[in-house]
């Protein structure tokens, strides 16, 4: 369609990937205007867990609209709202011993993290946040300070102040415990970092290229921000809502963070929705102080209710995403080992995985193919070097199993066809 090329901005980048015009989802799968069916292995990076369209999350949303619920109402309580709350207490908080406060701030990602850094940071008086080497948050100034990322930092046309970068797990290799150098460098006077507020960090960085840190590690970030009087955000926006299996990423680590950021997959229907959890001593928020046209979209909060609902009454739903997560490692480190000529690795965990190929132009070899063959999949990471796999996580069995194998197609044919392997590696 001209009318892309015609007035939509320079700025467009997944269409660029995928230059299709498309119409109808569900599911994991997507068609174009042609009728060609894709499978999404993107799935909204992360926004899509429980897939395109999901019939029931669908069915409340009619009955909300024909019945006139309120669609806009800036963050007066509605009973959507309510119910909402009512839901995410009663199925997620509560079960897990979780006391919060949710603040609704505007619907993206990045304002939720802003929101988080402003009550870490009017709380504590003080003004540095750490964040990490490859770390992601957004893209409005503020997120951007903590975002690792130069492509997205050189936009911001400013200087990004108010952060401190520290090694992520594993960004020194594998036998050096960052955490050690972080407790170091709060303990000397000198070092140059000076009380931070907090600490903001994702799980597993997503955007940053699937780079997992270990549950140990975790749980020592932890003691290190008790000890020195920081607190803890979690940026769940990508690797929550059931992502790596649990509702929560940072649940398998035990840790109790002070702040936690949600968005992305949290409506469960791709309708923008984000909140803050913080600890109830940290709600000093004066009515107001932080506002948005948009905080509380109420056709949001009845799909995330249904999500909640339908997915997390019981344990089953993370069970099987672990399931499947154990069959996506297990094909990934076969792929690895059978055409990775020993520089491949697999990262990730749960359903958020992914293939280091070293190299951006390998990935995107292998992306592109993948695409030809019908599998919507990107790349993330510095160089875009890593194969994101992000299916929802209602991906059938069969599908999750056509669609990694499209990706060993199309990583035998990149690694065979470009002369990347020896010949002796070459399957007969
Ligand atoms: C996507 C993402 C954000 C930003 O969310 P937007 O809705 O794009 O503003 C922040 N943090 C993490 C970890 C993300 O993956």
């Amino acid at each position: 369609m001209k009318i892309f090329d015609e007035i939509e901005s320079e700025v467009q980048s997944y269409a660029r990937s995928f230059p299709r015009v498309f119409c109808r989802a569900k599911g994991e799968l997507m068609w174009d205007q042609e009728g060609k069916q894709y499978l999404d292995f993107l799935a909204g990076a992360g926004t899509l867990n429980y897939g395109h369209n999901h019939p029931l999350f669908k069915q409340a949303l009619l009955n909300y609209i024909q019945e006139d619920g309120i669609t806009h109402g800036l963050d007066m309580h509605t009973r959507a709202k309510g119910e909402f709350l009512q839901t995410f207490n009663d199925k997620i908080l509560k079960p897990r011993n979780m006391e919060y406060i949710v603040q609704f701030t505007g619907p993206t990602g990045t304002n939720a993290v802003e929101a988080a850094m402003k009550i870490a940071r009017n709380v504590t008086g003080q003004q540095n946040i750490v964040s990490f080497t490859n770390g992601f948050h957004g893209v409005s100034l503020g997120s951007l300070a903590v975002t690792g990322n130069a492509h997205h930092r050189d936009a911001a046309g400013v200087c990004l102040s108010g952060t401190h970068r520290m090694p992520y797990d594993g960004y020194l290799g594998e036998n050096i415990d960052t955490t050690e150098y972080l407790d170091k460098v709060l303990s000397d006077s000198s070092s140059g970092i000076n009380s931070p507020a907090a600490v903001i960090v994702e799980t597993v960085q997503g955007e940053g290229g699937i780079n997992v840190a270990r549950i140990d590690w975790l749980k020592r970030l932890q003691m290190v921000c008790k000890k020195h009087g920081l607190l803890l955000i979690v940026d769940d926006i990508q690797a929550g809502c059931g992502r790596t299996g649990d509702y929560f990423s940072f649940e398998e680590a035990g840790i109790d963070p002070d702040i936690v950021t949600l968005s992305k997959s949290l409506s469960g229907y791709g309708l923008p929705l984000a909140i803050v959890l913080m600890k109830p001593e940290l709600d000093q928020w004066k009515p107001g102080e932080h506002n948005g046209t948009f905080r509380g979209n109420n056709l949001a909060f009845v799909t995330a209710k249904s999500a909640i609902d339908n997915y997390w009454s019981e344990n089953h739903f993370a069970e099987e995403t672990k399931r499947k997560g154990a069959y996506i490692s297990e094909r990934l480190d076969n792929i690895v080992n059978k055409y990775g000529e020993g520089n491949f690795t697999r990262k990730g965990r749960g359903m958020f995985q992914g293939i280091d190929c070293v190299s951006g132009q390998i990935a995107e070899k292998v992306t592109r193919h993948a695409f030809r063959q019908g599998l919507i999949i990107e790349t993330s990471g510095a160089d875009d070097h890593i194969v994101k796999l992000l299916c929802p996580l209602i991906t059938s069995n069969q599908n999750l199993k056509k669609g990694i194998d499209i990706i060993e197609t199309a990583i035998q044919e990149t690694c065979v066809g470009e002369g990347h392997l020896p010949a002796e590696k070459i399957p007969a």
